[in-house]
């Protein structure tokens, strides 16, 4: 396993939208373990492939349930509203009250290529939404509450 660099919201890169992967080989074991373990190393909840400057649709995320790798991931549904700061290791030291789904349904593939459904909520919903963002190109920042709560207010609603 190697740690591999993670990029910051300079790099054009983070505007590009991944492909899909195809191949699910040793390259791509490889890079899934060099995520994990850029992922670990620099005390995230997530990571994308993008973030490591490689266009492809992989995730790694560990919310603190467990570890879980999503190769082509999609949302297929949604449900209701969440409000709370959200941080990216690629736009280091910054934090805004984003808007997110409350609960989500996810379906990707394994390192083997087997498709699965993951569900999410409260962190674990905004993390899956925050990362599938980053393999169309989209930013956190880009989802800003308009009318963000005083802090207070929002330390209570958690
Ligand atoms: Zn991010």
């Amino acid at each position: 396993m190697a740690l591999r660099k993670v990029v910051t919201k300079e790099d054009p890169i983070l505007r590009k939208k991944s492909r899909p992967v195809e191949k699910f080989d040793e390259k791509l074991a490889q890079l899934l373990d060099d995520m994990k373990e850029t992922m670990y190393a620099s005390d995230g909840v997530g990571l994308a492939a993008v973030q490591v400057g490689m266009l492809r649709r992989i995730v790694v995320m560990d919310c603190g349930e467990d570890y879980i790798e999503l190769v082509n991931p999609e949302i297929i549904e949604q449900e209701g509203q969440q409000f709370a700061d959200e941080g990216c290791l690629s736009i280091p030291g910054e934090y805004y009250e984003t808007i997110r789904p409350a609960t989500v349904k996810v379906k990707a593939q394994n390192r083997e290529g087997q498709w699965c459904v993951y569900k999410g909520e409260g962190l674990k919903a905004r993390c899956f939404c925050h990362e599938i963002d980053h393999l169309d190109g989209i930013l956190f920042i880009d989802r800003l509450n308009p009318n963000p709560q005083p802090k207070e207010d929002v330390l209570n609603a958690e």
